[in-house]
């Protein structure tokens, strides 16, 4: 193979650059030599340096930014479900639409064929509920059905489904997992939360490594369409369990990134599961390149909001019953905390509820005070439901609250309905985060939100400086941030997040060139606005990897 061994020069010119540098917020041009920033400045300063074979874009006065690093989101399983049915809420409307489309899809299939489907979110299905295995026995007798609310919290499955897992009226709820029942007849309704819907997950045929690579190609083209350089996939493996599908997902990344060229740069958070197997070898946080590396060790304390599985001290307002659900016991999260800690792994614990927040501060608190480290970084994915005492503790602890405002947009009316007006003020309180001085950073958790826009950078930022739900009403609005702290957020802190800071999250020399060209400048319109900007180009290490059309 010959090696393409001229250098490759690119200017950027007349734009509105901004840096997320401290020492340069604002510039009008770039260069940029193969895949790294070479001089920030004025028109005239860059244009000197243009020679015959510098490329050059013209901005025409448009906003470019560092690329957006999306720190937690799942594009490995985001690919997967795009191969399945759709049922997110809109387009979707009513438990009556969605059954349709899975009619139709059983006519398509064999006889014992699986149906999978995902993204329906109950709060803004007509009926109000989720769909049972009644609705599901009514249109798809014959094959085995599964539908994941949005969340990824709850699924719902169909009676042939639940007899292959061995799930019956008989079977106990078990830690972590919680299957609904008719008050009665103690007959499973089909809704399983949290982990009672694994023995449904180990009876359905796993993807091989083909279908994982084309589905992280297919999930990589969307985050490049929205902006979005670096992704860190927040749990691999933490759904799949066995070590052939670890192996698998490991070899699947690889494929896509070094023999098809995905240019999203990804960091896997590895699933405390394999953390013995990862700590055996010497891995840890930071293993790896620029393009595919080790992050974070995930693990989950609790559920989610909008699923009513978040663990909260004060019930539900609307289900005076339930406090949530720990998936992880307080022992436990301290033991698997000390255990990543000591190998030298930083954590990111998924923790919705202040119940799970508060066990997993303790238990940071008790590896940090055993195994004292300055620059540990560990993370709290989510970090929802919080209080002032939270908040003085993450402080404390240098912990960086991973928040998805994205949330509040199309579940933040669910939300209020569960948690109260005044409990929303505290939740994912990003104002009072910076006010203390904590280093927050923002992401999409994609796909695990509702609506029909799962990734967009634009309507997380939109949301952290309005809060302003999809239904058009403000929630806990004195949380609102200014439009540069969530751009920094999105950038520079997500870069931090992942101790990347040094090479990418900012336009300064020396690091990644990594940009998004905006077709607005989110600055300068009213905020309402900064929701409908769209990227127009998207730039990963110098080269142009999507182009509006
Ligand atoms: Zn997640």
């Amino acid at each position: 193979m010959v090696q393409d061994s001229t250098i490759k020069k690119l200017a950027f010119i007349h734009g509105n650059v901004v840096t997320m540098d401290e020492k340069c917020p604002r510039a009008q041009a770039i260069l940029v030599i193969q895949d790294k920033i070479i001089k920030v400045g004025s028109d005239a300063e860059i244009t000197r340096l243009i020679d015959e074979d510098t490329e050059e874009i013209d901005l025409e006065g448009r906003t470019l930014v560092p690329g957006f690093i999306d720190c937690h989101a799942h594009p490995m399983i985001f690919g997967q479900l795009l191969m399945a049915v759709d049922c997110r809420t809109p387009p979707m409307n009513s438990i009556k639409e969605m059954m349709e489309i899975i009619r139709k899809t059983a006519k398509e299939k064999s006889a014992r064929e699986w149906i999978q489907g995902w993204g329906y979110d109950e709060f803004k299905l007509s009926e109000n509920r989720h769909p049972t295995k009644w609705d599901l026995d009514a249109v798809a007798p014959n094959n085995p059905v599964i539908i994941g609310r949005m969340c990824g919290h709850i699924s719902t499955v169909n009676s042939l489904a639940l007899e292959l897992a061995g799930i019956s009226k008989e079977l106990k709820d078990h830690m972590g997992g919680q299957i609904d029942r008719e008050p009665e007849t103690n007959e499973p309704t089909g809704v399983l939360r949290g982990s009672a819907r694994d023995p449904v997950w180990k009876r359905i045929p796993s993807p091989n490594i083909e279908q994982l690579r084309n589905g992280i190609n297919r999930a990589a083209e969307q985050f490049l369409a929205r902006g979005v350089t670096s992704v860190s996939d927040a749990g691999v493996n933490a759904q799949l369990g066995s070590s052939q599908h670890n192996t698998m997902i490991m070899k699947a990344y690889q494929r896509a990134i070094w023999q098809d060229g995905m240019p999203l740069r990804v960091n896997l958070m590895m699933s405390v599961s394999v953390l013995k197997e990862l700590a055996a070898l010497g891995l840890s946080t930071g293993f790896g390149n620029e393009r595919l590396r080790i992050g974070a060790i995930k693990m989950f304390a609790d559920g989610g909001s909008s699923s009513r599985t978040a663990a909260i001290s004060e019930p539900f307002v609307d289900a005076p019953d339930n406090t949530g659900i720990m998936y992880t016991s307080p022992d436990e999260l301290c033991t698997h905390i000390l255990a990543a800690h000591r190998a030298g792994f930083q954590v990111g614990v998924h923790a919705v509820g202040d119940r799970a927040i508060s066990a997993v501060l303790n238990a940071i608190e008790a590896a940090l005070k055993q195994i004292p480290k300055g620059d540990h970084r560990h993370r709290i994915e989510h970090c929802g439901v919080t209080n002032p005492t939270i908040i003085s503790r993450l402080k404390e602890l240098k912990v960086i609250p991973v928040s998805q405002p994205i949330f509040l947009y199309g579940e933040g009316e669910s939300y209020r309905a569960g948690l109260g007006d005044t409990r929303m003020e505290w939740t994912y309180p990003l104002k009072s985060f910076i006010e203390n001085g904590i280093m927050i950073s923002i992401s999409s958790d994609c796909p695990a939100t509702s609506g029909s826009e799962l990734i967009s950078p634009l309507l997380g930022i939109y949301m952290a400086v309005t809060r302003n739900t999809d239904a058009g009403q403000e929630i806990g609005p004195t949380q609102k941030i200014e439009v540069e702290d969530a751009l920094r957020a999105y950038t520079l802190n997500s870069a931090y997040a992942t101790f990347e800071d040094r090479i990418k999250g900012s336009i300064e020399p020396g690091k990644l060139a990594d940009f998004a060209i905006l077709s607005n400048n989110p600055f300068t319109i009213s905020k309402p606005e900064i929701k409908d900007i769209t990227v127009e180009m998207t730039i990963v290490g110098g080269k142009i990897v999507y182009q509006k059309s």
